[in-house]
């Protein structure tokens, strides 16, 4: 509408009153929303094709990045003093003919892959072929001993495919229920994870595992989960059995008809599944058949990495990150549209680390050193941060905190800022006083059963000790200073409709100011800690308080 001609007006409103929000905007050494858009604009345009790995769309993009880099003048950031570090990664894309069926009672019935079904392999492997599989519903597919859980009861999944809920156990449970809480609540803990329920089933030996989706247990709907059409990624792993042959999801109307094939209610059984004396059953008379090509290959990716080296403290580090990666191109959407930019996701994380770099490198040099990282694959799987904290280019221990960007909002200044995960680290006492200095206060994420904390790239590096924190503009509806936290979830639920889509596209009527107040939270935070001998901790009773103390 009319956010265009609002952000021209901004520096002549700024001067004229100067609230505190906007009088840092009128600064050069200051985020700037009209930079943020550029960088948009040039990252989710077709000529970058959706940004997927392994493409001409890479190609474009890393190039883009090093350059951009190089002219606001850090240093190279990557291995061996290049812009960049390897990644080497599997990629798989399932073909055709492609025959998927489950047999119950003898009866045959199709499984439509996209529909009924979806899956995929991360197998180096040219066929997939699964015969008359037995099939095992093994409930949420926890292991988790210090909360007196395991879903497995030694069952054998050798030759199976296992059959899980998503989310985690108590998700769904009613107050009172004695599961109540013992998983975060409505918060996702990592078990409710689909990449920790494919590592479990596959360390139980299992051949497949399928989970049933719902979309609230899910956190997105069917369309998130058909979005890569038989793609997937993964880093290179030593043991092939290390994966599944086959992983995926079912939806709710096919799992159900499933059940029922077999005798049993799904429903029922879900409810079981919040029990601890829970037992796996299996869907007796229910066999799993899949035969399909597979084409694997071996291709290699590259995070790209600049940094301002410190004047005092130069082997310690702190670190500003954000993906590079988007969907690429894909089937045509309603409107014929293929390639799937990644607009808000990431391209405008990207273009606030390239406007953190800009505006460190305008300002005093920082004592400890500061590294701008635009990792890949983050869409396949977190595998360019996951490759970076395996093989880490600054040392782990040494690097003072891991300030991620993955998704802001564009629909103008907030009052407020969305916390991911509270209460993990002191890194949130820092983001509450960059927020005060903007006069905006934390709002923790709204959503938390979508488990964000476990599905963005700071993750790789929490798992590893290091202090994070994660802004994303999906964690919740934000408080907006135009039409408040209605406004804020019209955005929201505006934006989760092209989430991975077509539409995730930039355009003139973004406003991109609320953007820059988040990334310039990260200016106020990183300056202090760059500036500092202060090593933020984890909270005491966060899951990663261990391994940063070892
Ligand atoms: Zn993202």
């Amino acid at each position: 509408m009319t956010r265009v001609s609002k952000l021209s007006l901004l520096p002549l409103v700024a001067l004229l009153s100067i609230p505190a929000a906007f009088a840092a905007e009128t600064s050069a050494a200051a985020v700037d929303p009209e930079r943020l858009s550029q960088s948009v604009k040039v990252l989710a345009s077709d000529e970058f094709e959706g940004r997927a790995p392994g493409t001409a769309g890479e190609t474009k993009t890393v190039e883009w990045l090093a350059k951009r880099f190089r002219e606001l003048g850090l240093e190279p950031g990557g291995e061996r003093g290049s812009w960049t570090q390897a990644v080497p990664l599997v990629r798989t894309q399932i073909g055709t003919p492609a025959t998927m069926h489950i047999t119950a009672q003898g009866k045959e019935r199709a499984l439509k892959q996209g529909s009924d079904i979806y899956v995929s392999t991360v197998r180096k492997v040219d066929r997939v072929s699964i015969k008359s599989a037995p099939m095992v519903f093994v409930g949420y597919g926890v292991t988790a001993p210090e909360r007196q859980w395991d879903d497995y009861k030694q069952v054998d999944l050798r030759g199976k495919v296992a059959v899980y809920l998503v989310n985690d156990p108590d998700f769904y449970a009613k107050p009172g229920e004695p599961v109540a809480n013992r998983f975060g609540g409505r918060r996702m803990t990592y078990y409710g994870r689909w990449m920790y329920k494919y590592e479990e089933a596959a360390r139980h030996g299992a051949l497949a595992a399928l989970i049933v989706h719902d979309t609230e247990g899910a956190g997105y709907g069917w369309q998130t989960v058909v979005a890569p059409a038989g793609e997937n990624y993964d880093i290179v792993v030593d043991n092939p059995n290390e994966r599944l042959q086959l992983q995926g999801w079912l939806a709710g109307a096919t799992a159900n008809e499933l059940f029922k094939s077999a005798g049993l209610d799904l429903a029922a059984l879900s409810e079981q599944a919040r029990r601890a004396d829970f037992k796996p059953v299996a869907l007796e008379n229910v066999q799993f058949t899949a035969n399909f090509p597979v084409t694997a290959t071996q291709a290699e990716s590259r995070n790209v990495l600049a940094k301002i080296t410190g004047s005092k403290r130069p082997d310690e580090t702190v670190m500003f990150a954000a993906h590079w990666d988007a969907y690429g191109i894909g089937p045509p959407d309603a409107q014929g549209r293929k390639i799937r930019p990644g607009a808000n996701d990431d391209a405008l994380g990207v273009a606030g680390v390239l406007e953190l770099a800009r505006v460190f490198k305008a300002g005093p040099k920082p004592e400890r050193t500061l590294v701008f990282a635009a990792w890949t694959a983050e869409e396949r799987g977190l595998l360019g941060s996951l490759t970076y904290a395996a093989k880490p280019l600054y040392p782990l221990e040494k690097t003072v905190a891991n300030l991620t960007l993955d998704i802001l909002q564009t629909a103008g200044p907030a009052k407020d800022v969305l916390l991911v995960g509270a209460g993990q680290s002191e890194l949130e006492d820092d983001l509450a006083r960059a927020a005060a200095a903007q006069g905006r206060v934390i709002t923790p994420e709204t959503l938390p059963e979508r488990g964000l904390f476990y599905r963005a790239d700071h993750f790789p590096f929490a798992r590893k000790g290091v202090p994070v924190l994660l802004l994303m503009g999906i964690s919740g509806a934000a408080d907006l200073r135009e039409g408040g936290r209605e406004a804020g979830n019209r955005w929201l639920e505006g934006y989760m409709r092209c989430y991975h889509q077509a539409c995730d596209a930039w355009d003139a009527s973004l406003d991109f100011r609320g953007a820059a107040q988040d990334v310039e939270l990260f200016h106020t935070m990183g300056k202090d800690l760059a500036n500092s001998t202060r090593w933020p901790h984890w909270r005491p009773d966060s899951e990663f308080h261990a391994v940063r103390a070892k």
